[in-house]
């Protein structure tokens, strides 16, 4: 990593924290929640912050992260230093709460921010992609269905896992689909110990390529 290289970020990151592109539709004010540098060798992609992570401004910073952190076998000092994790949702601020719980990530952000993000990524060794709107970036050919792409998590392993949200929303999807924690943890805890003991895997096979491509409208 050069001087160049974390001086490029830095700045990318205040630009990003000081958006306001998608202002007028945020009930709840603009507050970004991302966590990135550029020797990160894990990149978590999400969904969108709730109103915990929105009031806090730490990414995963209620019981949805303390299961993400669970998944991973990471305590709170790896899974927060963002030279081993980058955390990208695909909308950074909390997008208010619809009638069926929290409104999806703002169409707005993917498109003004996270090609440039990804970019500054360059020592990914894994990515999950967590919930559909992820997928939908990162793995459009995963499967019709969050299930069905987690269920063919073998296709792009192990440089990247398409996960279920960890939300205790999805506690009944957990419970009919046991497969998860039987198969799909354990291996994911294994290559996540794999990537943080010795700084990265095949990095010729990660999903920065198709997120670079693929445009979200
Ligand atoms: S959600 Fe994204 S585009 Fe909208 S204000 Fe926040 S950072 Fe900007």
């Amino acid at each position: 990593m050069t001087a160049r290289t974390t001086q490029t970020t830095d700045q990318l990151l205040r630009e990003v924290r000081a958006c306001t592109i998608c202002a007028a539709h945020l009930t709840h004010g603009p507050r970004p929640v991302l966590q990135l540098h550029p020797d990160a060798r894990i990149l978590i992609a999400g969904q969108t912050p709730g109103r915990a992570v929105h009031s806090s401004g730490v990414p995963f910073d209620d019981p949805s992260g303390d299961r993400l952190r669970d998944w991973l076998g990471l305590d709170k000092a790896a899974f927060y230093d963002p030279r081993q994790v980058a955390i990208l949702p695909m909308g950074f601020c909390y997008p208010g709460t619809g009638k069926s719980g929290d409104l999806p990530p703002r169409l707005e952000c993917a498109p003004a921010w996270r090609a440039q993000l990804l970019a500054q990524l360059k020592q990914v060794a894994l990515t999950l992609v967590i919930g559909q709107y992820a997928l939908a970036y990162h793995l459009p050919d995963a499967g019709a269905s969050v299930t069905d792409a987690v269920q063919n998590w073998r296709m792009h392993w192990p440089a990247v896992l398409p996960l279920p949200h960890p939300s205790p929303r999805n506690n009944i999807w957990l419970k009919r689909n046991p497969w998860f924690g039987a198969d799909v943890l354990p291996a994911l805890r294994q290559r996540v110990a794999e990537v943080m003991a010795t700084g990265g895997g095949d990095l010729t096979r990660t999903a920065e390529p198709v997120a670079a491509r693929r445009t979200v409208t």
